[in-house]
């Protein structure tokens, strides 16, 4: 991943953000530190898969942190949208409205098998269109096909992919 990881770092650098490697202990006390918060995680969301194995997202700060390369690129494409197109923070994220925008910078990095890997048990729920509903993973060619589709199209409305249909940031 370390050629996804410097494309990856670049485009976070590029939008005034960071990607870091650090120190499982460097993590672990950013977690801590996160928790004798109030209100816990208000401006360093810890993800679910503890201090030691996850990726996080500072996310005040657009630092998304790593603690090694082994991590698959899609989870930091990820991250990367809340840390850039979540106004209101991680919190208050309509992740399924930015769908569009992950699928277009894991393409422009060449990470998109990785990526479509990484979340083939991504849950889906549209209230709009229940059709959809469901595992990532679990969805035929076809219905992918068409959920991309409509996923770039709510992207653009948003206006967070460029005239070349490219992720742009928002925050
Ligand atoms: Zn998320």
């Amino acid at each position: 991943m370390t050629v996804y990881f410097s494309r990856l770092q670049e485009k976070c650098e590029y939008w005034g953000g960071d990607l870091e490697i650090v120190g499982k202990r460097t993590l672990e006390q950013l977690y801590l530190d996160a928790m004798h918060r109030t209100g816990g995680l208000g401006s360093y969301k810890i993800f679910s898969e503890g201090p030691l194995r996850g990726v996080a997202l500072a996310w005040k700060d657009k630092r998304i942190l790593i603690t090694s390369l082994d991590v698959n690129p899609g989870r930091i494409v990820h991250e990367m949208g809340h840390c850039f197109l979540d106004l209101d923070g991680p919190e208050n994220s309509d992740e399924l409205s930015w769908l569009g925008w992950e699928i277009s910078l894991a393409k422009e990095i060449g990470c998109y098998q990785e990526w479509d890997a990484q979340n083939s048990d991504y849950g889906l729920y549209f209230d709009d269109v229940p059709i959809w509903s469901g595992d990532w993973g679990e969805l035929t060619d076809d219905a992918k096909s068409l959920l991309i589709e409509n996923r770039m199209a709510e992207a653009r409305r948003l206006g967070i992919l460029d005239s070349m249909g490219r992720a742009r940031p928002r925050r």
